[in-house]
């Protein structure tokens, strides 16, 4: 039975596919609801998740996994969290956004600039019941300025420690090996194998 990867985005595809090769995984625009959207209007990552999660098993009568993420800035109490992709309003652009943050924390010191990026993912029967979950982080500091041109989002902003550069200083395979998702999904994988058996390829 295939898994359904309640996603648009090609990178995710490509990830979940990599991380759990024993699974087969179809997209929503496999199956003819690559329109299908569902409102993110859940309070925290986890809610958001289940709510896609659970649109898309019913929509398609197959196990859907959804997942949500952000970034978390502690110096700004947590934000801007659920509402990462849209902070600002409507008219900011991925670089607006990194703006619109580095000014928010111009008044804090390098030392007090901690913040992470979350991935929360949500598996979910068409029945709706039971549900597998699994969660990732990835710690770093916001920069006082963006660097780097790789990756997407707030990675030119978002410094990684053991690396010493930004997360859009660094390949994507560097990235793929940290990220908040890649760890969220080998979280998810032997708990979903266990609950969902009919999911493993036959070999
Ligand atoms: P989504 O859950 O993939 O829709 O991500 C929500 C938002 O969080 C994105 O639009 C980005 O602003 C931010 N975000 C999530 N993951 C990353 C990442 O790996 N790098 C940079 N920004 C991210």
């Amino acid at each position: 039975m295939p898994l359904l990867i309640a996603t648009g985005n090609a990178g995710k595809l490509a990830e979940f596919r990599r991380l759990l090769p024993d699974i087969e995984i179809i997209s929503p625009s496999e199956i003819g609801l690559s329109s299908f959207d569902v409102e993110e209007s859940g309070t925290t990552f986890r809610e958001n998740a289940l709510l896609k999660a659970r649109a898309f098993a019913d929509a398609s009568g197959c196990i859907a996994v959804a997942d949500d993420s952000g970034l978390e800035v502690d110096a700004l109490g947590g934000a801007p969290g659920v509402h990462s992709a849209r902070f600002g309003g409507p008219d900011l652009d991925d670089a607006g956004r990194c703006r619109l943050l580095l000014q928010q924390l111009e008044s804090v010191s390098p030392s007090r600039r901690s913040a992470r990026f979350r991935c929360h993912l949500m598996a979910c029967p068409p029945d709706g019941d039971p549900l597998v979950e699994g969660q990732g982080s990835c710690e770093g500091l916001i920069t006082t300025a963006p660097a780097g041109t790789g990756g997407f989002g707030y990675d030119p902003v978002f410094w990684v420690n053991e690396l010493d550069r930004t997360m859009a200083q660094i390949s994507s395979t560097q990235k793929n090996q940290i990220s908040h998702r890649g760890q969220a999904i080998e979280a998810l994988r032997q708990p979903l194998l266990a609950t969902f058996p009919e999911l493993a390829k036959a070999s």
